[in-house]
């Protein structure tokens, strides 16, 4: 059965869409730690990060990089920080998070956005996506 993520990649189930490759898609994390809060994730159906192959994995550095400068350009903050966890979907992704200080990297807090402030930011950080 395809994971959430492979569905989301293929637009069978709804997402808050940031940008999107032939090899990789971005999109708002639902349960998000801080507002900006990207996942880049390889359209390709694979658990582990390090499992993916070097051009794939070169792949989704590459446009991580490029939603990264969108997310630093829309949502004010020091730096973007970036993670991956993976113990809950197992489709490898790359969490983005616009930090204002290390306490952001937070994965036990939430903030809380309504249906028009997730559409919204993801319209910015898809025309600001180069
Ligand atoms: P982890 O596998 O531990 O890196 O966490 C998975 C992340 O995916 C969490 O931050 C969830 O909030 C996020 N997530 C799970 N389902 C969705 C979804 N349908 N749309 C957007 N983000 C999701």
């Amino acid at each position: 059965m395809a994971s959430i993520f492979s569905k989301i990649a293929a637009g069978e189930i709804p997402s808050y869409k940031v940008a999107e490759t032939d090899n990789c898609f971005a999109f708002l994390d639902i349960n998000p730690v801080v507002r900006g809060h990207v996942l880049c994730i390889p359209k390709k159906e694979v658990d582990y990060i390090f499992d993916l192959d070097d051009d794939l994995y070169n792949d989704l550095q590459a446009f991580t990089h490029r939603v990264a400068r969108a997310v630093k350009q829309v949502c004010p903050c020091r730096k973007v920080g970036m993670a991956v966890l993976g113990l809950e979907v197992p489709h490898a992704h790359i969490h983005l998070i616009p930090m204002q200080n290390e306490g952001d990297m937070n994965f036990h807090h939430h903030v809380k956005l309504t249906d028009e402030e997730f559409r919204t930011l993801a319209d910015q950080l898809a025309k600001a996506f180069r």
